[in-house]
């Protein structure tokens, strides 16, 4: 028997060609919001435009300076603008960015969030919020930021290029990843990690030959709300700590180094977590999970090597201390020689094999 205790997630998710103008509206009124504020990234902007317009006169304004780890100024700017508004929500259209501003925009005002996701990170599923002040990036769980509903809509990710749907896919199944060693994985979640990580590969390859493809791009979707349940719902462990390190402290881009990363880090913990491996082996129908994956990666084009993305070779022991400086689960003990190990061959983008 195993023994586990689950938490299930209050909030409700749309998936469906369309949605981001046909069901957004709805989601609002459900809620009881009429005064909506629609934030995005400067690119997402068209896109967070045709939403508030959907939302007619429950759109209160429209402000599109999101950025890449939410800086602080730019959270400032948000929350003013949604007080100046009398703002009574607030719903993210775009990335992992544009939701992580609007997730400190109800952290701050305690306003219920809406999420359309753009990409794959799977942030919209997940109580974590992230904040950058004086070049540092702080990470935090709260209940109040996890969006009240999320609306998927594939037609919205037909215009994310093929290298973004790549790396973003495998950042969704990193989430997987390590949710089926995470300590606090129940059943449930291990079959949606599973589930997730089996839609996401299955759904990039045909993305990246046909990116028109709506059924492929609803595939991917569907992959990325699983694998962000997942992420949600545990406590991440060596992979996430490296990338966290690798984009706050070194400026590497976050779904990218996902990628590179993904394949060391899970040959590290291997050996150390066969039931995660034996459930990603099912999911990718491979008994050689970080080749499979870096295989994967490889045949989409995607960045292989840490040193590939701009790293210094240097810049490896600053890393691996970084990374081990505090503690956090993860399935093998974690040494600052074993981390440097897995940080090398990622660096290179070596054959990954199990650390002795
Ligand atoms: P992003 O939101 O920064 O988007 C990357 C780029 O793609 C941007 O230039 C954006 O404008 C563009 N883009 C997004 N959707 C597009 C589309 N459909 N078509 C064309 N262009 C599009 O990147 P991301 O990888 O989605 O998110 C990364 C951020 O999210 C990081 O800050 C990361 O820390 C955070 N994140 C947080 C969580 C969490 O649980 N809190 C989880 C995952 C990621």
């Amino acid at each position: 028997m195993r023994e586990f205790v689950h938490e299930a997630q209050p909030m409700r998710v749309v998936l469906k060609p369309g949605a981001a103008v046909t069901a957004t509206p709805g989601e609002a009124e459900r809620l009881g919001l009429r005064r909506l504020l629609v934030v995005s990234g400067p690119r997402g902007a068209h896109t967070a435009r045709t939403v508030a317009d959907a939302l007619g006169d429950s759109c209160a304004g429209l402000h599109t300076e999101a950025r890449m780890h939410v800086p602080a100024e730019v959270a400032d700017r948000a929350v003013e603008a949604a007080r100046e508004l009398g703002a009574d929500g607030c719903v993210a259209v775009g990335g992992g960015s544009a939701i992580g501003l609007g997730k400190v925009i109800a952290l701050r005002t305690r306003l219920p969030l809406i999420a359309v996701p753009s990409t794959y990170s799977g942030s919209e599923m997940t109580p974590v919020w992230g904040l950058t002040e004086h070049g540092a990036k702080r990470t935090g769980r709260d209940p109040s930021v996890l969006p009240r509903s999320v609306v998927y809509d594939p037609e919205l990710t037909l215009s994310l290029p093929v290298p973004l749907s790549v790396t973003s896919g495998l950042n969704a199944v990193a989430h997987a990843a390590e949710a089926l060693y995470a300590p606090d994985a129940s059943p449930l979640v291990a079959l949606t990690a599973e589930e997730g990580a089996r839609a996401m590969t299955a759904a990039l390859p045909a993305l990246a030959t046909a990116p028109e493809d709506l059924d492929a791009r609803g595939r991917a979707l569907y992959g990325a709300w699983l694998c962000g349940a997942a992420l949600g719902a545990t406590t991440m462990g060596l992979h996430h700590k490296l990338c966290h390190v690798l984009g706050g402290t070194f400026g590497l881009p976050h779904a990218e180094t996902h990628t590179v990363v993904l394949p060391y880090a899970l040959a590290f913990n291997a050996p150390a977590a066969p039931e995660a491996m034996a459930a990603l082996g099912r999911a990718l129908d491979t008994d050689d999970v970080p080749n499979a994956l870096r295989d994967l990666a490889r045949r989409l084009g995607a960045p292989r090597s840490l040193a590939g993305l701009g790293l210094k070779e240097a810049d490896l022991p600053l890393a691996a201390t970084a990374a081990t400086a505090q503690a956090y689960p993860n399935p093998r003990p974690l040494t600052t020689e074993g981390v440097l190990d897995v940080l090398r061959a990622a660096w290179a983008g070596d054959e990954p094999r199990p650390a002795p």
